[in-house]
């Protein structure tokens, strides 16, 4: 089955060490996620497309306990095979990045741990493709599995 990406200029390839697509401001140095056409802190539009760090610590988390309300939300799950979730907010060189958390099927998140980009299965589209969303796991849990 082939692969593609919920959206287009997020992840930088659908690789086994994908990384997020943000901006650094090249007058204030801030970090912004996804990119976009203008700095949120001081408004330049001088901004640097940049990979983001692979890797980050958990700033908090929380779970999803319900099926989102779709539309907007577009997963392939329905109200009876719908699984709880962790979403987490990751600190990646002090941008907190929103994020889907797996790899926690054993243990609750912590905060402060390091988590790493991972890509997980969202859903098939229309054209029978597999979405692909990005998220976070714990470092380390592929080389433990
Ligand atoms: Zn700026």
């Amino acid at each position: 089955m082939k692969q593609v990406l919920i959206a287009e200029g997020l992840v930088s390839s659908l690789s086994a060490s994908p990384r997020l697509i943000g901006a650094r401001c090249q007058r204030c140095d801030a970090l912004s996620f996804p990119l976009l056409s203008g700095c949120a802190r001081c408004g330049s539009e001088d901004l640097q497309a940049i990979e983001l760090p692979a890797r980050g610590r958990l700033w908090t988390w929380t779970s999803q306990e319900f099926l989102p309300k779709s539309p907007p939300y577009t997963g392939g799950e329905s109200k009876e095979t719908f699984k709880s979730w962790y979403v987490g907010y990751v600190d990646l060189d002090g941008l907190h990045v929103e994020g889907r958390l797996v790899g926690f099927e054993e243990r609750t998140p912590e905060i402060g741990e390091e988590v790493e980009l991972t890509l997980i299965p969202f859903g098939i589209d229309g054209n029978g493709d597999e979405v692909m969303i990005y998220g976070f796991q714990p470092v380390g849990l592929v080389e433990e599995n």
